[in-house]
């Protein structure tokens, strides 16, 4: 039991140079947030070192007694924080992520080659919800099944759910998947569960971006329609990196069964204990009262960044925002969202570039996504988010100077740096 400043102190130094990277910049990458130091204790404890293949009750190794307790206080946990009656949901905690969550519940409730439905990257959805490229099927998602996307409204921004509907009707789905990744609106769950129904076909929502706000009550709810609810625990829900299944128990299908033999043995063995005991600490702190603040602060804080983006002209896909995230589409000034993340980086202002409803190149896309969560979870508030959106404006305004000017070599190489940071000239800048 040698400390890590001993034992390894070159991995000891990488870790507090990251804590000085998250503590010194501004996180606004919308999939991330900034955990409690409990349920980092709880993350980083001995119980990493037990395996317990199996559910409670029924496992394939000994020496569970407290794994077990464990495991079925955070299911009861999960269910209240989502304020579910246990007789008509049941939870699994043991996904090793969101990925790994979405494939095991994609088992759980089709065939493989069978057909789904699912938001489109470019539109806004998650890769694992079928996404292909022209060239390949590069996810699980779409080698193992049968994937059609569904598209937002190339003028709102909002998804078309009418055409969903046409095309459903077509496509013939047996899975229709909800939730995403780089959608800033509350999602019309009964549209799609009238459209999942007219396929006889299962709704899937994968909130993994917002359950944190369906769990204060600050989003729609998807657990009135879907019969299958999954989530990472990491984003608005401020846990540990990890995923759950939620499955409905009350509509004859044997959910429950499926879900659980589809996690292990099907995708996973043994549960990362430590893991589940840091989402059993987060699913507590939800509960708190302060949590629905927390979650309201969010919100309110990612609609001050917006209007400041606005105020400057700029334009937002969707026209704003209803939860923790804005898409910041860059096209109508010329920018792409590779530069304005370089730049962004440099200045310690973290984001990610992202893909707009029409973009051609995932690599080179035409928009940033800014997110919430994390400055909300340093006590920022709204005149707080407005500072932040102002150096978004002032990281704009670099790039536009430094485009206008692109004539100098000096400044086409500095550009290029922001292009290609293993260039010599990226060296170069940052000597
Ligand atoms: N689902 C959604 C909607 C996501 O946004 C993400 C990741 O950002 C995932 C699933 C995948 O989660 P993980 O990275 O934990 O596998």
């Amino acid at each position: 039991y040698e400390d890590i400043s001993v034992a390894d102190p070159e991995v000891a130094d990488l870790i507090e140079k990251e804590t000085w990277r998250q503590f010194s910049g501004l996180e606004l990458i919308a999939s991330e947030n900034l955990t409690s130091l409990a349920v980092m204790q709880a993350n980083g404890s001995i119980l990493t070192n037990k395996y317990s293949e199996g559910l409670p009750g029924a496992r394939y190794y000994g020496g569970n007694e407290y794994i077990d307790i464990l495991e079925n206080l955070t299911r009861e946990r999960a269910l209240k924080a989502f304020n579910l009656d246990p007789t008509k949901w049941g939870v699994n905690v043991q996904p090793y992520s969101g990925s790994t969550a979405n494939f095991a519940a994609f088992t759980a409730l089709i065939n493989p080659q069978d057909r789904i439905m699912g938001l489109g990257l470019p539109d806004g959805g998650h890769l694992t919800h079928g996404y292909y490229t022209a060239k390949k099927k590069i996810t699980a998602s779409s080698i193992y099944f049968q994937s059609f996307p569904y598209r937002v409204d190339p003028k709102t921004g909002i998804i078309d759910y009418e055409q969903l509907a046409t095309n459903a009707n077509l496509f013939k789905p047996r899975l229709v998947v909800c939730g995403g990744s780089a959608y800033p609106r509350d999602w019309d769950y009964a549209a799609i569960r009238k459209i999942a129904d007219g396929q006889g076909a299962y709704m899937l929502s994968d909130m993994a971006h917002i359950s944190g706000l369906v769990a204060a009550a600050e989003q729609n709810s998807p657990f009135d329609y879907c019969d299958v609810v999954t989530t990472t625990t990491h984003k608005t829900l401020r846990g540990p990196r990890a995923g759950l299944i939620f499955f409905r128990k009350d509509k004859g299908d044997d959910l429950e069964n499926r879900v659980n033999a589809a996690v292990f043995p099907a995708c996973q063995g043994g549960p990362h204990n430590n893991t589940i005991a840091g989402i059993a600490v987060a699913l507590k702190q939800a509960a708190a009262p302060e949590f629905k603040e927390y979650a309201k602060q969010v919100r309110a804080n990612a609609a001050a960044i917006a209007q400041v983006l606005f105020k400057h002209g700029y334009r937002l896909q969707t026209d704003g925002t209803e939860n923790h995230l804005i898409l910041w589409d860059l096209r109508p000034i010329g920018l792409t969202g590779s530069k304005i993340e370089k730049i962004s980086d440099a200045v310690h202002i973290t984001l990610n570039k992202n893909a707009v409803a029409g973009d051609t190149s995932a690599l080179v896309p035409g928009g940033i996504r800014i997110g919430s969560s994390a400055i909300t979870s340093r006590s920022m508030k709204e005149k707080d988010a407005e500072q932040v959106a102002e150096f978004l404006h002032r990281i704009v305004q670099i790039a536009l100077k430094t485009q206008e000017e692109a004539g100098s070599k000096l400044l086409k190489d500095f550009v290029k740096t922001f292009e290609s940071p293993n260039t010599e000239s990226a060296k170069l800048v940052a000597q």
